[in-house]
């Protein structure tokens, strides 16, 4: 039979590769190795810690053609969004690297009944499950933090970038890393009930849909193990009628068709008051129109393909469904006939409750746009989503912006600018969008035993 485990190349609709998933029997023993290096590990200096991170962000600078490439074959973003890619994953590594040990110093108390302070400890093994659409930096989100925290880690990547995640594991070996330290699993999703029982996995991260996220954590809620999921979002892009227009194009360009439009925090739906609706909409149309889409590996190429059939048709059934019952494809809308699975970035307007484009997540390339009259009518809509990822506010109005800001349902707002990540800067949502965050300070302390110690 066919394996699940494979590269299918978006961009030609070839299978390029495929692999065995590891048995239970192999898991299993990864996962004693894991937990047999943690014995030691937890107590190994930050400078030793940091020293094999660093050798890790090296290689994976030193190898960057290999790795971009790699990840444009297995998903089809463009061969520089991919080299820019392994630079982030490369800087967040460095970045814990640099910054755990002051993360986790101890913390002194101020308390009547003696001497007291919280140390930071590590817990064990985690268990990562992680997406296809940014196959390195969501890696390197969870394992820069946790390693250097002093727990040790495995990893199952998504099924269609089984070679991303060899590459990942790669990039340890080459470092000279203890055996345990890192381990991609080649495993199928539906498969990790049984890691998340093994009572040596003591936590486990999830990035991806929230069926998965409500499966994984599920479990370990039952198992009594803290997780962190970070799911999907249907992030607001609010722009007013003072905006700067040439922010807001910057903000749609990288914001809704970078990677194309597949990433949690992408502006899904960017509601625009109506005084500037028009210039905006005639903007975004003409770029849209020019966008050149196609081979991956082409430096002019704007855009690559989605990243499957089934994500493909899945967006073909929304523009559809919307169209139908009334929303305007004002651009696209169609597959290009060629293979792979390409989709025109679509523009689309008149969008409604009960629409598939207002009510579910669009996870490729279509802008769905909104005009409103006002801001509490934008704050409306901006808040009538399940998700609280992201959302961002153009105007140039800044103290205003804060103040909207603080009504959004999210866990992020940045004004006037798309939602990004930053090793330094908090990320994650809430409501749909799930819980606990990655990156910062705050990444580093989602899987740490914070230890009073009283001395009386
Ligand atoms: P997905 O189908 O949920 O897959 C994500 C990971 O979960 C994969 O490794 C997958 O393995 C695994 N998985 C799938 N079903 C599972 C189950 N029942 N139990 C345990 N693991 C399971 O999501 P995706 O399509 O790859 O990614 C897109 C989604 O991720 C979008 O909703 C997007 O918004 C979200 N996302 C969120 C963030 C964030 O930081 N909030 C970042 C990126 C993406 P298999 O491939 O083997 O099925």
């Amino acid at each position: 039979m066919a394996s699940s485990i494979r590269t299918l190349n978006p961009a030609t609709g070839k299978i390029e590769k495929e692999f065995q998933a590891y048995t239970s029997e192999e898991i299993n023993q990864y996962i004693d190795d894991a937990n047999e290096l943690y014995q030691t590990w937890r107590f190994e200096s930050f400078e030793e810690r940091k020293a094999v991170m660093k050798r890790v962000a090296n290689e994976m600078r030193k190898q960057k053609a290999r790795l971009a490439a790699l990840i444009t074959a297995e998903m089809g973003k463009p061969l520089y969004e991919s080299e820019i890619e392994i630079d982030y994953s490369a800087n967040i590594i460095e970045y814990y690297a640099d910054n755990a040990e002051e993360f986790l110093a101890n913390v002194p108390l101020q308390t009547e009944k003696g001497d007291a302070y919280v140390v930071s400890e590590p817990i064990g093994v985690l268990l990562g499950v992680m997406p296809w659409n940014f196959p390195f930096s969501q890696i390197a989100r969870f394992a820069g933090p946790h390693i250097m925290a002093g727990n040790t880690v495995v990893l199952k990547t998504a099924s269609n970038i089984p070679q991303c995640g060899i590459a990942f594991e790669e990039m340890f070996t080459a470092s000279g890393a203890p055996k345990g330290l890192y381990k991609n699993l080649l495993m199928s999703g539906k498969d990790t009930d049984a890691i998340i029982s093994n009572p040596k996995i003591v936590g486990v991260s999830l990035t991806g849909s929230e069926a998965a996220g409500s499966q994984v954590a599920s479990l370990a809620g039952q198992l009594i193990k803290p997780s962190v999921l970070e799911l999907g979002g249907s992030d607001p892009m609010i722009v007013l009628n003072d905006a700067d227009i040439e922010k807001v194009m910057s903000g749609t360009i990288n914001g809704r068709l970078r990677n194309a439009g597949q990433a949690c925090t992408s502006s899904k739906r960017i509601i625009v008051q109506e005084g500037i609706y028009d210039e905006y909409l005639n903007r975004i149309t003409d770029y849209v129109n020019g966008m050149k889409v196609g081979d991956p590996t082409q430096a002019d190429t704007n855009m690559g393909p989605v990243s499957s059939e089934s994500a493909l048709e899945k967006l073909l059934d929304q523009i559809n469904d919307s169209a139908n019952k009334g929303a305007t494809i004002v651009s696209g809308g169609k597959r290009i006939n060629r293979d792979g699975f390409f989709l025109q970035p679509t523009i689309l307007t008149d969008l409604k409750p009960g629409m598939k484009a207002y009510d579910e997540e669009v996870f490729g390339p279509v802008v769905c746009i909104w005009k409103v009259k006002d801001i509490e009518e934008a704050i409306k809509i901006a808040n009538d989503t399940p998700y609280g990822l992201g959302a961002s506010i153009y105007t140039e109005d800044v103290p205003n912006a804060e103040k909207i800001a603080r009504r959004i349902e999210s866990g992020m707002v940045y004004v006037n600018k798309q939602v990004s990540s930053s090793p330094d800067l908090p990320f994650g949502g809430v409501k749909h969008s799930g819980y606990g965050r990655e990156l910062s300070k705050a990444g580093i302390m989602e899987f740490i035993n914070k230890k009073l110690i009283m001395i009386a």
